[in-house]
């Protein structure tokens, strides 16, 4: 089957055409400033140049068109039409309770969806107008929605309930959702597969370490507990964002910095994480790398707070499941930032993870980091949200 997965964000979209028997991916590209001025798409046919243009996309249906254009078209297309897309695969942020798994998109289904628009109101509605204008243009295209949230609807009441009075839990579903659940079921999935176990034996603990950044506890093949919260803002310090914080420093900062609450929270989302440690520096962890080994003692300090809350949740998680036995680090951080893995491990020695420093220097590719017999196998496994949509949309389609 070949199934584009989509991933649609306010001003952007994001595809990939992939063969799903051979699990290769065709083509990829993203489009970008849809609706704003200077909208432009870049397009990469597997083995073959990039081609970035400027075309005008006044909507995502303009977008999806466009997409569909180059994916059949004579020079960088891949497919000769529209017809050879067996299926559509749509990342979907926020599931709430609602959804404990994928599901094949029907009316019903786009209307639960809206009624979790409250969760998360950047990204839900714009992953639906994703959907609708795949509707417009593929009519009769089984289409599915793979949710960042699904996979951790196992945690326990103990882990996803806030400290706060439980009629707000009832009222407003206020809760502990976590993200990124696709890539730790996939990264989890295949560290057993790597080591030639089952995941029901296993208990692991997957550090998603990217510009966003979350850990979670799988034990047994379910997600037990999950850095993120009702929003990607809870957790690990990240790119830019702050992640956990005292609720208190909200009303402060507003109080003496003349903000609204959620001007605060902008600045928590967009301007803290790394990104505001460093003094604005950078938010990319390679160059942070660099400055801090050139000197730089704020990106030093920046980097140090990171590894640091990422080796407090090892722990947590740790304790959470009465041990572990895997710890795998994935996306662009874990799989390919050497010395920031390298810091983290320091706090993680005590549980017996052994990593070897020699192992830990490579970059992007699966690997067991730990020497042999080590009691916890630390490793990296690099992640592929794109290809696990895939898999899902083809397992609820067939
Ligand atoms: P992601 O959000 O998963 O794309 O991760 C982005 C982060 O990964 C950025 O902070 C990058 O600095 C980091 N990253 C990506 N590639 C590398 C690399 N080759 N070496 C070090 N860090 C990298």
């Amino acid at each position: 089957m070949k199934v584009l997965v989509i991933n649609c964000g306010s001003s952007s979209l994001k595809y990939q055409l992939i063969d799903s028997e051979r699990e290769e991916v065709l083509a990829k590209g993203l489009c970008e400033r849809i609706g704003i001025d200077g909208s432009n798409i870049a397009h990469q046919p597997a083995g073959g140049e990039k081609v970035k243009e400027e075309a005008a996309m006044p909507d995502h249906t303009a977008a999806v068109k466009l997409v569909i254009s180059k994916l059949t078209d004579e020079k960088v297309g891949v497919i000769r039409s529209l017809t050879e897309i067996d299926a559509v695969g749509h990342r979907m942020v926020h599931g709430g309770e609602n959804f404990s798994g994928s599901v094949i998109i029907n009316e019903e289904v786009i209307k639960a969806i809206e009624d979790c628009n409250d969760l998360a109101p950047l990204h839900n509605p714009a992953n639906l107008i994703g959907v609708r204008s795949c509707q417009a243009i593929m009519p009769g295209v089984p289409m599915v929605a793979v949710f960042d949230t699904a996979f951790h609807q196992t945690m326990p009441e103990k882990a996803y309930l806030y400290g706060l009075p439980y009629d707000y839990y009832k009222k407003y579903k206020i809760r502990r959702y976590g993200f990124h659940g696709t890539s730790h079921d996939f990264v989890s999935k295949r560290a057993a597969e790597i080591l030639g176990k089952d995941r029901k034996d296993l208990k692991i603990i997957v550090c998603h370490l990217g510009n966003g950044a979350s850990v979670s506890a799988v034990k047994y093949g379910e997600s037990v507990d999950t850095s993120m919260g009702l929003t990607p803002l809870e957790g690990l310090i990240m790119g830019t964002r702050s992640g956990d914080l005292d609720p208190a420093i909200i009303s402060f900062l507003a109080e003496k910095e003349g903000m609204t609450a959620s001007q605060v929270i902008d600045v928590c989302n967009k301007k803290s994480g790394v990104l505001g440690l460093s003094d604005g520096y950078s938010s990319d962890f390679r160059d942070l790398v660099q400055a801090s080994e050139t000197g730089n003692e704020q990106a030093k300090h920046a980097l140090e707070a990171y590894a640091y809350r990422v080796g407090k949740y090892i722990g947590a998680y740790a304790a959470a499941m009465n041990g572990v036995d895997v710890i795998a680090f994935t996306a662009g951080v874990g799989e390919n930032n050497a010395e920031v893995r390298a810091m983290i491990g320091e706090y993680i020695g005590y549980l017996g993870t052994n990593i070897d420093a020699e192992r830990n220097k490579v970059r992007g590719e699966e690997i067991i980091l730990s020497d042999e017999g080590s009691k916890v196998v630390t490793m990296v496994v690099p992640t592929n949200e794109e290809l696990a949509i895939a898999r899902e949309t083809v397992r609820l389609v067939k």
